[in-house]
């Protein structure tokens, strides 16, 4: 199978391009990322010169590009991950997000529509197992209280102008089934965490910081609750839903580790204290717990996400494999060995 896929430099693209080189001999992908502040070439390491990976920089709201691309490498399968993906950035700077999120997507979807159908909405020859997998998130669904669990039936509501653009991009791949019979499938999934994710988002600022021994953030009241999901999972599931899910469906994906953001905090500086103790001479902290601060809530904040992946679970035979602690360990030591490695160049 040829599979374009998006945003492949990204946090979760790069550990799924790896994870499937790893797995599969009978792919051949094509990674078309623009490279903007959160691509990055480093995470695809492993993979860069694989003979069935080629790298192409270029914009997905580029129609002659994505269609030259699938003209060029016959594909017949994309895995649609890019996307302006920061939600404290969309409230400073929406409009990105509406060109990548939206125009962006509706690039993809209109390529492949041309590409793999006929006029009369049948599949050209060679591309009838072709299919369309949309990577979405559980922020279009708004906000839960105390209880319940999103499923797929939930309505959309999102909150901020990420999650709204996210939406506005289902709803794209979703009129594409229904209008067009284009083979799509769209998975929203939870909070991933893991090896490779941008500086920027809240892990990976915790260990940061604590590193640096600078304060570590901590936005309004601390107790918004995530459900937290090992990309090596989300990884899995996207391979399960990829090739065995049914078309026209919606798949959730979620981590079942539902924890505040002060709980991940504490967490995280309780395992550095382990691993990386504070020298004993060190008169200003006694543990890098003490360097959580609490800071402005973000506008718009949603209090709590957590999903309901019975589907996923009883028709593609999915579940996810990592505890919550196993996780966070590997994502610390991920962190931990790049700081080293940082250290040694700069001497
Ligand atoms: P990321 O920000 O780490 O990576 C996004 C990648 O897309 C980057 O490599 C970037 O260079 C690329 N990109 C951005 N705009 C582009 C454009 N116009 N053309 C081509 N490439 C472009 O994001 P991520 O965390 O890896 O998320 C991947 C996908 O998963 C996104 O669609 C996101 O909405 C979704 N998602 C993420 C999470 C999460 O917790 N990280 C949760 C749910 C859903």
């Amino acid at each position: 199978m040829n599979i374009l896929v998006t945003g492949g430099a990204g946090f979760i693209g790069s550990n799924f391009i790896t994870y499937l080189l790893r797995r599969r001999k009978d792919v051949q992908i094509v990674n078309l990322d623009k490279l903007t502040y959160a691509g990055n070439l480093e995470n695809l390491q492993e993979v860069y010169d694989h003979p069935n990976h080629t790298f192409v920089q270029g914009d997905i709201c580029d129609q002659t590009l994505v269609d030259t691309l699938f003209k060029n490498h016959r594909i017949n399968g994309v895995i649609h991950f890019a996307a302006e993906s920061h939600v404290d950035q969309s409230i400073k700077q929406p409009t990105v997000f509406i060109q990548t999120n939206i125009l962006g997507t509706l690039t993809v979807l209109e390529s492949a529509r041309k590409h793999w159908l006929n006029k009369n909405g049948s599949y050209k020859e060679g591309y009838q197992d072709a299919r369309f997998h949309h990577i979405s998130t559980d922020e279009v669904f708004g906000t839960l209280g105390d209880e319940g669990y999103f499923t797929e039936m939930t309505s959309y509501a999102p909150n901020s102008p990420y999650s709204a653009s996210k939406a506005s991009s289902d709803m794209l791949v979703r009129s594409y089934f229904h209008t067009y019979g284009l083979n799509v499938i769209t998975t929203n999934c939870s909070n991933n965490y893991g090896p490779r994710q941008h500086n920027e988002k809240l892990i990976p600022t915790i260990i940061r910081n604590a590193l640096a021994l600078e304060p570590i953030p901590i936005y309004g009241n601390g107790k918004n609750i995530r459900d937290w999901l090992f990309v090596t999972d989300h990884c899995r599931a996207i391979e399960k839903v990829f090739f065995e899910g049914k078309f026209g469906e919606t798949y959730l994906i979620g981590g079942h580790y539902e924890k505040s953001n002060i709980n991940v905090a504490e967490i995280i500086c309780k395992i550095l204290d382990k691993l990386k103790p504070l020298a004993k001479n060190n008169k200003e902290i006694k543990s890098y717990r003490e360097l959580i601060q609490y800071v402005n809530d973000r506008p718009g904040h949603d209090y709590r996400y957590a999903i309901d992946d019975t589907k996923i679970r009883n028709e593609c035979n999915w579940k996810n494999k990592y505890s919550f602690e196993e996780g966070i360990n590997e994502t610390i030591r991920y962190y931990l060995n790049k700081q080293i490695k940082v250290i040694t160049n700069e001497k």
